[in-house]
């Protein structure tokens, strides 16, 4: 296929002919039809004919979309509606952990919106989701220690257990990995708090590999040092920012394995511990978590679509989830991709788009700490066979787009690349090969639908995750409707062109 700029300049070149003058192209016409009969078969003819056809489709087609582009951006750049419904969402629902009122009235909520749209269909899907409650607020200090305690900020990692209601004070032992636990031993670790002090590697340019590096310590880190007799453990939080403020996160306990209370401290906090210990090796640390595992509840996928006009039963999927941690207003997550997905089909209504594939938003319950709704939404889609095209998430936040990461075929690829030029002033820039998210994964694995991610600047992503600043105000209005556009660009594409040529699909 070609690309927008290789067609403008075949665009040119046809327009070059015009000033020839009539009897040299009617002589020209002539002289060539007359070779042409004479050398080519007739197949061959209608072929170059079509070719010719097609180029001149093409060329009017790239000029409407960069129309219907222009159209999106502005609609979004001006209006700043997905903003105020972020704001809306925020302000007005705010934290909403699975199971949690709070969830609950978002799933309301985003129904409200979406009806209130006027989508072709919106509906609930339901799932039981995990609930766990964080309790009081938690308290972590050294004690111990010359002068008197001395109070660290942290947060419980989401799905401890509490610990005993009068909380426990035990010496601290210093990790900086899983493997460092288990090279120290029992010996060293029986009867301890274990410290994991894995600093985020700042020299990673995308966050996400920082993140990626230490959250093991988070996820897995209790389990490990429950098995060699830790009774409980701190984290430094996994995040790039440096002041104080605590990141939460789910954890993974062992089935085999005595579960210990786990919380993540501020990376303020973390430096703080690790002053003490050097010159204070027996310092001890009291714990107090008042968490609580509630029986599972009822919660919900929300659904909205715009049917399609030529190909109905074939899905393309927009999403992001609606849940978030208790501790924040989860703006960028992932308030931010639950409106960037309503977005596309607001401003597909709004512009007069009507998109030939049905286009359908979901927002997924309980990504955070469960993934149930993910994994809901893709057994519902095997069992009823429907057809996706494809996913689309975004859940890295509302932050300035970037580029997409697909996981398709390599020709597939190359034509979404094809489209780069499209977007105005390399609001995507690139679009890398294997993308998805994590609330779409369930639905690539059961049904093969192939996935894509949206990948906005992730320099200030990991300041906010999982923690109390995840809040309204640290989004901006532009860069969280370029992000919108962008998406809504590329969902028109793939609606207008597929993903191959339809007589191969
Ligand atoms: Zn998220």
């Amino acid at each position: 296929m070609l690309s927008p700029h290789q067609g403008n300049m075949l665009g040119i070149a046809r327009k070059a002919i015009l000033p020839f003058s009539l009897s040299l192209i009617l002589a020209a016409a002539l002289a060539f039809s007359l070779a042409i009969s004479a050398t080519f078969p007739l197949e061959v003819r209608a072929q170059t004919q079509t070719e010719d056809e097609q180029t001149q489709t093409q060329t009017q087609t790239q000029t409407e979309d960069e129309q219907t582009v222009t159209a999106i951006f502005n609609e979004r750049l001006t209006t700043g509606e997905m903003y105020y419904l972020l704001e809306d969402l925020c302000k007005n629902i705010g934290p909403r952990l699975s199971g949690s009122e709070g969830a609950e009235r978002a799933v309301a909520w985003a129904k409200e919106v979406m009806e209130g749209y006027g989508f072709d269909r919106v509906y609930l899907q339901e799932v039981m989701v995990p609930h766990w409650e964080r309790g009081d607020p938690e308290q972590v200090r050294i004690v111990d220690v010359e002068g008197g305690m001395i109070e660290l900020r942290a947060l419980a990692i989401g799905g401890s257990v509490p610990t005993a209601q009068t909380g426990i004070t035990a010496p601290v032992v210093v990790v900086h990995s899983l493997e460092e636990v288990e090279e120290l031993g029992r010996d060293a670790i029986e009867g301890k708090i274990v410290f994991y002090n894995r600093a985020f590697d700042q020299t990673v340019i995308g966050t996400g590999a920082g993140y990626g590096g230490a959250v093991g310590q988070r996820a897995a880190g209790p389990s490990q040092a429950a098995k060699f007799g830790a009774v409980g453990v701190v984290i430094r939080s996994v995040a790039s920012n440096f002041d104080d403020a605590p990141h939460t996160g789910g954890l993974r306990y062992l089935a085999a394995v005595e579960r210990i209370p786990a919380a993540a401290l501020g990376f303020q906090s973390a430096d703080r511990l690790v002053r003490v210990l050097e010159e204070q090796p027996d310092a001890r640390l009291f714990m107090h978590l008042s968490s609580k595992w509630h029986p599972d509840a009822l919660s919900h996928n929300v659904i909205g679509e715009i049917r399609g006009s030529e190909r109905p039963n074939e899905i393309i999927l927009v999403g992001g989830h609606l849940d978030s941690w208790d501790v924040s207003e989860g703006a960028h997550d992932d308030g931010a991709g639950s409106v960037h997905a309503i977005g596309v089909l607001r401003t597909f209504m709004k512009l007069g788009i009507r998109p030939r594939h049905t286009i359908r938003a979901v927002l997924f319950m309980n990504e955070e700490n469960g993934l149930r709704g993910g994994i809901k939404y893709a057994e519902v889609a095997k069992e009823t066979g429907e057809k996706h095209l494809i996913a689309l998430e975004s859940d890295a936040g509302g932050f300035s787009p970037r580029g997409f990461g697909a996981s398709v075929d390599d020709d597939v690829l190359e034509r979404f690349r094809s489209w780069l030029p499209l977007f105005p002033q390399n609001t995507i820039s690139y679009i890398n090969k294997g993308g998805g998210g994590a609330d779409i994964g369930p639905l690539r694995r059961e049904t093969g639908t192939p996935t894509i991610g949206f990948i906005p600047d992730s320099q200030r992503a990991f300041d906010y995750h999982h923690a109390p600043t995840d809040v309204f105000e640290a989004v901006n209005r532009r860069e969280l409707e370029l992000g919108g556009a962008s998406i809504a660009t590329l969902i028109y594409l793939i609606d207008k062109y597929g993903l191959k040529d339809e007589m191969a699909q």
